[in-house]
């Protein structure tokens, strides 16, 4: 729900306001118009400062847009894939997918439809940026005023799909973003062409790493599940294990092709040895957790604090919900609360808001409540936040009681 769609200048008084990168305080207010976010403070320093400016007095809590770092969209019509059997890998999931999405076989608008329904139900959530990993191309989501970033997902694990890809990559448009899907399933030299491509474009390389343990030992040893789901498919032909692949793994393998800098996004990094997390610090590559699909997955659980020790701020996705039936950064948060009770709710509030804007280089827009940033902002309620009356026990429900019975979007952006 939008509470506010013209651009003119406003006042917005709440008993609470969450900027993300300064302290929580209470009774505070924000100016805004078109142009953005003007001024922000406490309430009665905020009025004397623009008098005459129309006041509009709320009474839950504002604070920025959540950002989802990872979805696939185009997936969202298979609806939940749960693993085959009971010990399954991630290799019988990724089976069990494609299998689902053979059978099935949706039609165009089918999957549009659904795509466009996780867009609004996103929209819905408080998300209000998000980058889209797809497999087909979509342009879509003009309804609701989400910001999709979409790119397209490619993956080829042998040289000869390699050389043909490369060729239809050189023959389409220029104009299209594309992205790796992972180490385990796309060549170094196919990997290389996307990287420099996107380098070009100025755009954001995504790429799965380290989702399971076997992705290290198919690149080092050519063993394990990836293995032998290529075998299957007749694509083993000698591109696994990459030589040269020392003790700092698959990380410093991705380091050496040229593969990590600040525009790279290494989604899930569940596995990764302390030399690994210190080589991806030192490239400044950005981190997405997806907590809710490792669960489902049974993949484990990411090194969380060991990223922070390393000042990375990572960033939180969804993922899709064939992998994650619950789809939603709130229910995401509260997870990383239980599985990492020693990070303030405070910092897993600033992944999910902040880590993906800076992830995504759109955090001069997205991420916190600051003067300049976008004027599109969440005002949320919840008969968890009654009664509240320090900073810190409002961050802590903020994060582990899920999405708040109203989510409603302050905005001053014309439509
Ligand atoms: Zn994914």
């Amino acid at each position: 729900m939008s509470l506010k769609t013209s651009s003119s200048l406003r006042i917005i008084r709440a008993p609470w306001i969450v900027p993300v990168d300064a302290d929580v305080f209470r009774d505070g207010a924000i100016v805004a118009d078109g142009s953005g976010i003007i001024d922000i403070g406490p309430a009665n320093l905020i009025i004397s400062r623009h008098p005459g400016v129309d006041i509009i007095e709320l009474p839950g809590i504002l604070l920025p847009a959540l950002v989802n770092a990872h979805i696939h969209l185009d997936l969202s019509v298979l609806g939940s894939v749960v693993l085959p059997f009971k010990e399954a890998t991630m290799c019988d999931w990724i089976s069990a997918l494609l299998t689902k999405r053979a059978e099935a076989d949706y039609s165009e608008v089918q999957v549009n439809a659904a795509a466009q329904q996780t867009v609004n139900d996103q929209y819905e959530s408080g998300v209000g940026l998000m980058l889209n990993i797809a497999n087909v191309p979509l342009d879509l989501f003009a309804v609701a005023p989400v910001e999709v970033i979409s790119l397209l997902e490619i993956l080829g694990p042998s040289k000869a799909v390699e050389t043909s890809l490369i060729q239809t990559i050189d023959e389409g448009s220029k104009d299209l973003k594309l992205t790796g899907h992972a180490p385990y399933s796309t060549t170094p030299g196919l990997l290389k062409v996307i990287k420099e491509r996107s380098r070009c474009q100025n755009a954001i390389f995504s790429l799965h790493l380290a989702e399971n343990c076997d992705e290290s030992l198919l690149l080092t040893k050519g063993q394990g599940c990836f293995a032998t789901f290529l075998r299957e498919r007749n694509a083993f032909d000698g591109t696994f294990p990459i030589s040269g692949i020392d003790s700092s793994g698959v990380v410093g393998y991705l380091q050496q092709t040229g593969l990590l800098d600040d525009k790279t996004l290494c989604v899930h990094c569940v596995h990764m040895t302390d030399k690994e997390i210190e080589i991806l610090s030192h490239s400044r590559a950005h981190v997405c957790l997806c907590p809710g699909s490792n669960r489902f997955l049974s993949v484990g659980v990411a090194p969380v604090e060991k990223f922070i020790r390393h000042n990375i701020l990572p960033a939180i996705g969804t993922d899709s919900i064939a992998s994650n039936p619950e789809l939603n950064l709130w229910h995401e948060m509260a997870l990383l609360r239980k599985e990492h009770p020693r990070i303030s709710a405070a910092l897993i509030l600033k992944m999910a808001t902040l880590g993906g804007a800076r992830a995504l280089h759109r955090d001069h827009e997205f991420g916190s409540l600051s003067k300049g940033k976008i004027a599109l902002f969440l005002h949320v309620q919840s008969e968890h936040y009654e009664g509240i009356s320090r900073a810190d026990d409002l961050l802590n429900k903020l994060t582990t009681s899920g999405q708040p019975a109203i989510v409603e979007w302050l905005s001053f952006l014309d439509n």
